[in-house]
């Protein structure tokens, strides 16, 4: 491949740079990123918007398919799907399953990882969940957290080279051998999640502090809203985020979250500690009607997903990390470049992705093109285009 350059409108980590170069190497990497007036190489090619490809760190399916059936191939089709839509990279994201199903499952998105696939690994996000918060987690299949279990899944998501592919697990802080599990997997380089959970404020901040990289999943969604007499996780977190000391997920969709609460939560963030998340499942990317997510029966319905229990709860996302950052910036007014953020460096950085996650020299070459409109009209995934 030779060197090529695109011209256009640069969202950075420092800013929009308008009148923007960025140069694509042919090793894949980003070469020159800054004016046009500053390059001095071969005619760039003229788009409308230039941001970092995405990064979503909690997704479940997308297209007709899903991380959970333990079989790589669907694996790869939930990567190929929300790939095409601009993610670049995503961590898939298990439900609360059986001991030797979970198992499967990572086998199988680890073998996918090692193909250096956009997944670069997995997140479990059941069974150490609150029952009575366990949103479209099947309850039969909800557990205490354990060592032994968490050892399986780390045996399981290690690679010849010593790589783990359990990336992320989310727990309840307030279950029983919740604190020692969370020390087990942080001391395993594994991200905790705080989330789905009965925790009063202050347990939960206290669990929030005692964590090396603390994250809230997807923070309102899957624990008690804000009361301003019963202050619970949300209080907590929101606390933290301000002081600068956890980071948090927010499924943006406008259905998980009104655009107006996105707008308040992007105002307490000191800056840069939202992580968009999709939370999409099998039906992002497809017409309405009755799918699965893990175990239960879900239907969807104007793009939202209701599990098929009495009450019905959400049952995760129907949109893709492109989806939330337009939404962002056009419905929920969010600056620009705090949006992409969002979806890009911060992610990256919670993960340890110091190879991409922003438009800046050195780094792959992982772009989205987005038009006025904040859609994504092509991808760049290691300088080869998408789509
Ligand atoms: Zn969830």
């Amino acid at each position: 491949m030779t060197a090529s350059a695109l011209a256009g409108r640069l969202v950075t980590t420092g800013g929009v740079l308008d009148d923007g170069v960025l140069e694509v190497r042919p090793d894949g990497t980003i070469g020159y990123v800054g004016p046009g007036s500053g390059w001095s190489g071969p005619t760039p090619e003229p788009v409308d918007t230039l941001a970092a490809g995405y990064i979503d760190i909690h997704c479940h399916g997308g297209g007709g398919h899903t991380v959970t059936s333990g079989d790589p191939a669907e694996v790869a089709a939930v990567a190929a799907h929300h790939l095409s839509q601009g993610t670049t990279t995503m961590l898939a994201s298990l439900v609360s399953a059986p001991t030797p199903e979970l198992v499967a499952a990572i086998e199988a998105i680890a073998s996918i990882a090692e193909t250096g696939s956009s997944v670069v690994g997995c997140h479990v996000e059941g069974p150490f969940l609150d029952p009575a918060h366990r949103g479209a987690h099947d309850p039969a299949h909800l557990r205490n957290p354990g060592s032994d279990e968490i050892a399986r899944w780390l045996a399981a998501g290690a690679d010849d080279a010593g790589r783990q592919t359990v990336r992320m697990v989310t727990l309840a802080p307030e279950l029983p051998g919740a604190a020692a599990a969370a020390e087990l997997l942080e001391r395993s380089g594994v991200v905790v999640g705080l989330g789905h959970t009965g925790a009063d404020a202050r347990g939960f901040g206290e669990a929030l502090g005692s964590l090396r990289r603390p994250l809230v999943t997807h923070l309102f969604n899957g624990m008690e809203p804000l009361h301003h007499r019963r202050p619970g996780p949300v209080a907590a977190s929101l606390d933290a985020l301000a002081r600068g000391a956890t980071r948090v997920e927010l499924i943006a969709d406008g259905v998980h979250v009104a655009d107006e609460t996105v707008h308040l939560v992007f105002a307490v963030d000191p800056g840069r500690h939202v992580v968009l998340v999709s939370d999409a499942m099998v039906a992002a990317g497809m017409p309405d009607g009755d799918y699965e997510l893990g175990s239960m029966r879900v239907r969807v319905e104007d793009g939202r997903a209701w599990t098929r229990t009495e009450p019905p709860s959400l049952a995760g996302g129907t949109s893709h990390a492109a989806d939330l950052v337009r939404r962002c910036v056009v419905q929920a007014g969010v600056d620009p470049v705090a949006a992409v953020a969002a979806a890009t460096s911060t992610p990256a950085n919670l993960l340890g992705l110091d190879d991409r996650g922003s438009l800046a020299t050195g780094l792959r070459a992982d772009l989205v093109v987005l038009d006025r409109d904040w859609r994504v009209r092509r991808v760049m995934r290691g300088g080869d285009w998408i789509s």
